[in-house]
């Protein structure tokens, strides 16, 4: 390996001829690669699948992406803002290439296919969405012609500084919201073995993992044989030295009362449930294909607010969507109040080639889009505000999830982010008491009680 200067004097590196033979763990000789991730959780948990995956063959993970001899780019295209994000960082590249292998994963992956080879000549591998288990095969081939990248021992890369972890439990989405580009993408709804799924969590306890989330685009489907979602959170929660269990996304077509039982009764499975909601308008939850009512949400609210005490629900919204109305909006507004959601993510409908709503008009300015957007966030911090008050003074579970630098800080049950004060000696991974003495709509402190 070589180091040399582009010609913008950036110090890189470069894959050596002479290096075909090196192995990757050999000493000085490791490759580094550079991982990028735009987009939801499932992209963050296919990123760490490649870095676990790169780190197993020797290679080093690094920051600086003039250190990298390869860079991978995951990409997201749920929105036209994702897709131009990944466009304009890809098109950057260029710039430092310098015989650094260059591959893009992920939906616009899938979306653009070899196209993207086409557009972006310093583009050295495409991996679509649907082709992410084949990663170790393709990275593989990849730099067959300067080394071998083979795994050096099987199952997941030990992370010493983690102590939480995502694990796939379904892939793809069948529900086709006429909105939404994840079933093109993603592909059809398929769920991993369950025996493949407690393997991977014990494996991971045992490294010292003490919070999983499971995911999925819609986990409530989750099917195997005869085990729901609601029996494999059962079988998860058995599993020794695993303190935490979350799940993302739910569908509230899907969420049943076995699985709000399970959440109720299982000590380990949080008290929190992101439930996206899109609209409070029966008319465009029609149009949307989300196969439920507002009085269908609103009773489910009312049974998880009965049957689960603390339970923090967050949501998905969007605005703008065609047709929608002064009054449709107004309908996600009272929703919001009326449910009294934790915190809100917020979306401006975005036209997504493929999706049946596309043969629509966008006909929602973008300028009512962005003041709609504004209303829904200021009231959906109020709301937060309003609730992150009245944890003051009151003792609150923590999972610490850092030892680094001070202040640390942990998540609550409900998957709030607290700032410990003073210096207690603790450490990654421990659950303590605090008592929350400050509060903002985006974070909480505390002192250890
Ligand atoms: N499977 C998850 C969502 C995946 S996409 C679910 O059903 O909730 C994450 C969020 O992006 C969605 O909940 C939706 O609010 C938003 N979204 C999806 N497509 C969109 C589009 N075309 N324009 C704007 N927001 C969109
Ligand atoms: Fe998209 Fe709907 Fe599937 Fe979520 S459930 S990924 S919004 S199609």
């Amino acid at each position: 390996m070589t180091e040399i200067k582009n010609n913008k004097g950036t110090r890189t590196t470069q894959f050596s001829r002479q290096g075909k033979s090196e192995k990757l763990n050999a000493g000085a000789k490791v490759f580094r690669f550079y991982l990028k991730t735009f987009g939801c959780q499932m992209n963050v948990a296919d990123s760490d699948m490649f870095a676990e995956y790169l780190q197993k063959c020797g290679c080093l993970p690094t920051e600086n992406i003039n250190d990298a001899e390869i860079i991978i780019i995951n990409t997201c295209t749920v929105r036209q803002h994702a897709e131009d994000k990944a466009f304009s960082f890809i098109g950057e590249l260029k710039k430092i290439k310098d015989g650094k292998k260059i591959v893009v994963t992920g939906c616009v992956a899938e979306l653009y296919g070899e196209q993207l080879r086409k557009m972006f000549p310093q583009v050295d591998l495409v991996i679509g969405a649907k082709n992410i288990e084949r990663f170790p095969e393709l990275i593989g081939e990849l730099v067959d012609s300067y080394s071998k990248i083979r795994p050096v021992k099987t199952g997941r890369y030990k992370n010493e500084q983690r102590v939480t972890a995502f694990v796939t439990i379904t892939r793809g989405c069948d529900n086709f919201c006429s909105y939404c580009v994840v079933p093109y993408v993603r592909g059809q709804e398929k769920h991993r073995p369950i025996k493949e799924i407690i393997d991977e969590i014990k494996q991971l306890a045992e490294q010292g993992i003490k919070e999983v989330t499971l995911l999925g685009q819609n986990v409530n489907s989750y099917k195997c044989d005869d085990t729901d979602f609601a029996d494999l959170l059962e079988e998860v929660h058995k599993i020794d030295g695993l303190k935490r269990i979350r799940f993302l996304t739910n569908h509230p077509k899907d969420m049943n009362d076995k699985i709000i039982d399970m959440v109720a009764n299982l000590e380990k499975v949080c008290e929190h449930i992101h439930l996206p909601l899109q609209s409070g308008s029966d008319k465009i939850l029609e149009m949307m294909n989300r196969k439920y009512t507002r009085k269908d949400y609103l009773n489910l609210v009312e049974k998880i607010y009965k049957k689960i005490q603390g339970i923090a629900l967050t949501t998905d919204l969007m605005v703008g969507f065609p047709t929608e109305t002064e009054k449709d909006f107004r309908e996600t507004l009272n929703m919001v109040k009326e449910v009294n959601f934790d915190s809100c993510f917020c979306f401006k409908y975005s036209v997504r080639k493929k999706t049946s709503v596309s043969k629509l008009p966008d006909d929602i300015g973008l300028e009512t889009k962005k003041e709609r957007l504004q209303v829904l966030l200021e009231l959906s911090k109020e709301i937060t505000l309003a609730n992150n008050g009245k944890l003051l003074n009151t003792i609150q579970e923590l999972l610490i999830e850092n030892t680094g630098d001070s202040p640390y800080n942990g998540r609550t049950r409900t998957n709030k982010k607290v700032l410990i004060e003073g210096n207690p000696v603790i450490s990654s991974g421990q659950i303590i008491n605090v008592k929350i003495n400050k509060i903002s709509s985006s974070l909480l402190n505390g002192v250890r009680s």
